[in-house]
């Protein structure tokens, strides 16, 4: 087991909370404290798996797909996590003969992407946001001899295009890459509709106030 240090304006364990709930394996446990998670320490497969329900960033200029567009079925890619090569889009073909993960495990990870994939769509349109697409990884975790797939490091606005469903508005990392401000508003408001504004927020005082002996 592994504490985890963490600072967002959301509970960051929210999603991994919900997924445990429902029988999604995570690698979380429990929430120490205010700045700290339990987690399982799990073997992370190098692979960012990114599920998209609507054409946006880089699918959207690759295949010339406008952005917005709904797609006719939710979409599921592999990207190589390795920085200097600026996180390269993989087939299947290359994570198996790479060695990367294994067929099983793609399917596992392809079933975990799915539900973690339905999950949030309706968490998400409960409160009135359209989940665009995401990304999230996975690791090992070993149990004796025993190896499973599980959900691993952390789904947040800086992993998801969220946008509002009536207005289209982005509440997500895209308002900070592409220069629009609003970012800290954006992910407050996805925390205020889903409810879990963190407890280590600033106060909104009126800064310190002098107190007479
Ligand atoms: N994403 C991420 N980390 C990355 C790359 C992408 O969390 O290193 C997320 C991104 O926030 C979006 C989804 O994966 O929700 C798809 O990103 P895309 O391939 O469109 O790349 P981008 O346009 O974000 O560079």
């Amino acid at each position: 087991m592994t504490a985890k240090a963490y600072s967002t304006t959301a509970s960051p364990e929210f999603v991994f909370q919900k997924l445990n709930e429902i029988g999604v394996p995570t690698h979380f446990v429990r929430r120490l404290n205010m700045r700290e998670q339990l987690i399982r320490e799990v073997e992370i497969i190098p692979l960012e798996v990114v599920v998209r329900n609507v054409a946006a960033g880089s699918l959207a200029t690759r295949l010339g797909i406008e952005e917005g567009t709904q797609l006719p079925r939710s979409i599921i890619e592999f990207y190589y996590k390795n920085d200097k090569l600026n996180d390269p889009m993989v087939s299947e073909e290359h994570i198996t003969a790479f060695g990367w993960a294994t067929t099983q495990e793609i399917d596992d990870m392809i079933a975990l992407a799915i539900r973690v994939n339905d999950f949030l769509s309706g968490l998400f349109l409960g409160v009135g946001i359209r989940l665009v697409d995401f990304k999230m990884e996975c690791g090992r975790l070993w149990d004796n001899d025993m190896v499973r797939i599980v959900v691993a490091d952390e789904i947040s606005p800086d992993s998801c295009r969220l946008w509002d469903i009536k207005t289209a508005d982005k509440l997500d990392k895209d308002r900070f890459r592409r220069d629009m401000g609003g970012l800290i508003e954006a992910y407050t408001e996805v925390a205020r509709r889903l409810g879990i504004m963190s407890e280590n927020e600033p106060p909104q005082g009126t800064g310190p106030v002098l107190v007479k002996s």
